[in-house]
This record gives C-alpha cells, structure tokens and sequence, in this order.
C-alpha cells in the first residue's frame, strides 16, 4: 500500500500518518520531520534547508526530491508520505520514482479543514522534537503539561508555528500546494476527509478508504 497525505499544515497528517504506521505496518516518510533531524544534525541538506523553513516557505524542490530519492532506496514497497508532494512539480517526479520501481501510488488523502480552526490548531501544537509526535493543549494535552506520555522528553514548540509563519504557510499551501488537488483527483485516487473530525473518526475514515482498495498494483 502505497499513500501520500494532502492537506494544509495542522490538518493532522503527521498524527494519522504515525496511526498507519502503528496499524499497518505502512512505513512513514514525513519530509518535514527528515529535513528538521537535519537541522538538529546539522547536516548540510539541513544548512540548505534551515532558512526556507524558519520562514515557512518550501525547500527547493532538487534537494527535497533528492531526499525522497534515498528515502525510497531500501524502502519495502509500503509506505505513508506526509509532506510530500508539496508542488506539482514533486508529485511528477515521485511519479517518475515510483514508475521506474513499477510501485503506482494507491491513493492520495485529502486532509480538509478551515483556515481559522488550522491557525488555532498550530498556536496550541506542542511538539516531541525528537520523533515528530504532536499534543494539542486544547484537544489533546500530553498527561503531564510539556512532557511527552511515551519518551517522558520535553515538548516544544516548533519556531515555524508562531502566528507570523503559520500564515506565510498556509499562503504556501494555498499558492502551491492546493493545485495537487486536482493532480490526484484526476488520477481517480483522491480520497477526502474532513480534518476537523476527531482523530479517531479521521483514523477510521483513512482505514476504511484503505482497507477498500484493492491490491497492491491495481487501482482504486
Ligand atoms: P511540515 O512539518 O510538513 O509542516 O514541514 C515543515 C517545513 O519543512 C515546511 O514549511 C517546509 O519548509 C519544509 N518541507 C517539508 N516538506 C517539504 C517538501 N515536500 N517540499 C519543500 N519543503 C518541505
């Protein structure tokens, strides 16, 4: 099974994404969390990359899709992308990819939610910077306040979810991101969900649009 996650920052990709992780197996490749262990690393895709992502802008598109391209080596053949594609210009190229592998995509997820509720989400987003799991202190505060339930580290919040980025990336999404829409929906593999559900309603919706697909190598 073979998945990418559509949707604007805060929709809860990176939390349904770990949930396909744990259920099925599906192997996570969430572009923002490789690209900030580079940060922290200090790699020199992640001094590349640090300054686009403070700002809330993309990443330029030869080093992204460079990194898929060894994210993919080595790779069994299911997995879940979150993040990733970001442009049209990406999702050719993870077409290219995964054609030249014979690995069609089985789906594409669109993650929908409104602008204000996505604005609220991110201010109220803590974050485990060491694995990328989410907490939102309204809806789904850790049992501890800034301590992560699982690992017991602190929790963060990231730089690019104050009020200022958010909305540069959310304009990103908006200008780059939404024409992926039509992309997939053209492909016959859009699935929508409504993101403004809960994570368990959203969880089951994503399992069911899946567990409907037909094997690995045919079509939806
Ligand atoms: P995310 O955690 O998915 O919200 O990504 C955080 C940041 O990482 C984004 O604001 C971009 O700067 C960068 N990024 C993540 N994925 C991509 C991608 N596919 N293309 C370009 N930049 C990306």
């Amino acid at each position: 099974m073979r998945v990418v996650f559509l949707g604007p920052p805060g929709a809860g990709k990176g939390t349904q994404a770990r949930i396909l992780h744990e259920r099925f197996g599906l192997e996570q490749i969430s572009t923002g969390d490789i690209l900030r262990r580079n940060c922290v690393d200090e790699t020199e895709l992640g001094g590349q990359a640090v300054g686009y992502m403070a700002r809330g802008e993309l990443v330029p598109d030869d080093l992204v899709i460079a990194m898929i391209e060894r994210e993919l080596r080595g790779l069994p053949t299911g997995f879940v992308m979150d993040g990733f594609p970001r442009n049209v210009a990406q999702a050719e190229a993870l077409d290219a990819l995964l054609g030249r592998r014979g690995w069609p995509l089985d789906g594409a997820i669109l993650f929908s939610a409104d602008r204000a509720t996505l604005i609220a989400r991110l201010a109220s987003r803590w974050t485990n910077p060491r694995n990328g799991r989410t907490y939102n202190v309204l809806t789904n505060p850790p049992k501890v306040a800034g301590i992560d339930d699982e690992d017991g580290g602190e929790l963060l919040q990231r730089d690019d979810d104050r009020a200022d980025t958010v909305a540069t990336r959310l304009d990103v999404y908006d200008a780059q991101t939404r024409p992926l829409i039509e992309y997939y929906r053209k492909t016959g593999k859009l699935v929508e969900v409504n993101a403004l559900a809960s994570v368990e309603a959203v969880a089951e919706r994503i399992a069911s649009a899946i567990s409907a697909a037909p094997a690995p190598g045919t079509r939806w």
